[in-house]
């Protein structure tokens, strides 16, 4: 409990750094209202507490606070995950929690090398990490496999492609990019270019192509996400949806059990998505018993 309010209040007022960058609070704050610097705690304790809402497919939809999750501890590898249903969160454990551990979730994306994460950590909440993924730099050679070079021209060319607002320009530069590539798909700068690829592919009606990227990213997301992940899971369902549109009835019904799997644990078996996912199932059931 003591690390939980330690790093809670660490949350709150890592102010610091935010004023930094905002030269209008370091002007409200020369003000030395009372009201202003009451407005200026609310809005920092908004900033340093909130949790981003996202969709069924992790896409972010808006910030909420909830004050009694504020008071979880981060782990790079944490033993329990947040998921929402609507405006719902459910915080849900992932691993066997022996009595008396501490309830641990990971505030940012764990696909980033220890280096990445740790200053993210330290930028945002103002604490180093000191988990044994942190200690251990866990996976961080796998994340950054390849030439070194060719590496961060990749993720340089992944700033630009952000930039971008037609899905076919998108595209166009995910395809250059690839086809030049000699990093291997385990690089998580080519894997955040395949991803990119299949959701241009699933916004412009391209569906095989979409399943090409998709299932190449299958691999390294199961090498990076842990056992019961639900950015694992969703990918999975992704790549599932899109086999069963292409009616390979088989191969969908193999990824989308994965999927089954791990929601059970991440999201729940009342879940909304679980009901999408179980009618996904039983229709590539019907479609392979008709097909006998
Ligand atoms: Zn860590």
């Amino acid at each position: 409990m003591l690390r939980s309010v330690q790093h809670t209040l660490c949350k709150v007022f890592c102010w610091r750094s935010i004023i930094k960058k905002m030269s209008l609070f370091i002007f409200l704050l020369t003000v030395k209202h009372p009201l202003i610097l009451d407005i200026l705690c609310l809005f920092l304790q908004v900033t340093c507490n909130s949790f981003t809402i996202s969709d069924g497919e992790m896409q972010d939809v808006g910030v909420g606070l909830y004050p009694s999750m504020s008071l979880l501890n981060h782990s790079c590898d944490p033993n329990c995950v947040i998921v929402f249903e609507g405006k719902c969160l459910h915080l849900r454990t992932v691993k066997e929690i022996p009595k008396g551990e501490e309830l641990t979730i990971s505030y940012i994306d764990v696909m980033m090398p220890t280096r990445q994460r740790q200053n993210q950590l330290k930028r945002q909440y103002c604490f180093t990490c000191d988990c044994h993924r942190c200690l251990t730099g866990d996976k961080d050679k796998d994340m950054l496999a390849g030439d070194e070079q060719a590496s961060k021209s990749m993720e340089m060319a992944l700033a630009s492609l952000k930039e971008l607002q037609s899905q076919n320009k998108v595209l166009a530069m995910c395809k250059a990019l690839l086809t030049s590539s000699q990093l291997p798909d385990r690089n998580i700068h080519q894997l955040k270019v395949l991803d990119s690829a299949m959701d241009a592919c699933i916004k412009l009606g391209l569906w095989e192509e979409a399943l090409l990227f998709g299932l190449r990213t299958l691999q390294p997301y199961s090498l990076y996400y842990s056992d019961y992940h639900p950015v694992k899971a969703i990918q999975m369902m992704k790549v599932g949806k899109l086999q069963h549109y292409h009616g390979i009835f088989h191969d969908a019904m193999v990824t989308l059990k994965q999927a089954f799997n791990v929601m059970k644990i991440t999201h729940g078996e009342n879940h909304t998505i679980m009901k999408d996912l179980t009618e996904l199932l039983e229709d590539c059931t019907s479609a392979i018993s008709a097909s006998r």
